[in-house]
């Protein structure tokens, strides 16, 4: 796993360009950015600006201080139901780590219990752990397999992830319509008949009212 490294060594080199902005407040910094951006920060409808963003990125990030595990905790059943369990059209809002643009759409989640469940409400706080972080859609598709994988050891788990980028959307080549599928199959979903059963189960009309 070469995530952990990445991380320490961006911090570490955050650290070693250091330029005083250390001292420096978030707002701070955010009311230097307004005016780099050709704002006048101290104009009536920017004053509180600084504060609310402060607020919003730490709601927006706050899946770096939620442990998956903790939440799964006392949520783990033991139970001898071994057919596909299915939680689909979980909304999710995350961050695109390369532009800090908002990327949003649906999260399909599947496995096949060996023994154990998971409390079915527990499975959108646990893909909100990892979206309310900054991401990239393929990344996050396997932290959710991962976390599922690591806390109940199913026969399987599928995640399905149909997302739509903003930062494709809004700027660059604009493609406003189009869409970004990615997936991560473990243990018996890499089975073709497993893995098939899980698509056309997703993309059945369900009762979402969507
Ligand atoms: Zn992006």
């Amino acid at each position: 796993m070469s995530q952990p490294l990445a991380v320490s060594k961006a911090i570490h080199s955050a650290t070693e360009i250091d330029d005083g902005l250390s001292e420096a407040s978030t707002q701070a910094i955010i009311r230097e950015l307004l005016g780099r951006l050709g704002e006048n920060p101290s104009r009536e409808g920017l004053l509180a600006t600084p504060g609310r963003v402060e607020k919003s990125l730490a709601y927006l990030t706050r899946g770096y201080n939620e442990n998956p595990t903790e939440i799964l905790r006392g949520a783990l059943f033991d139970e001898d139901y071994d057919e596909m369990v299915i939680v689909k059209d979980i909304e999710i809002f995350s961050l695109c780590e390369h532009h800090m643009l908002p990327f949003f759409g649906k999260v399909h989640v599947a496995y096949i219990p060996k023994g154990k469940v998971i409390g079915l409400s527990k499975i959108p706080r646990l893909v909100d752990v990892f979206a309310r972080r900054l991401q990239i859609q393929e990344r996050l598709t396997r932290q959710i397999a991962d976390a599922i994988q690591h806390a109940i050891e199913p026969q399987g788990v599928g995640v399905v992830i149909e997302a739509r980028h903003l930062c494709m959307m809004m700027r660059g080549i604009e493609k406003q319509h189009s869409s970004t599928v990615t997936s991560a199959m473990v243990g018996c979903f890499r089975q073709k008949e497993t893995r098939l059963e899980f698509l056309s189960l997703v993309q059945q009309p369900g009762t979402s009212g969507m």
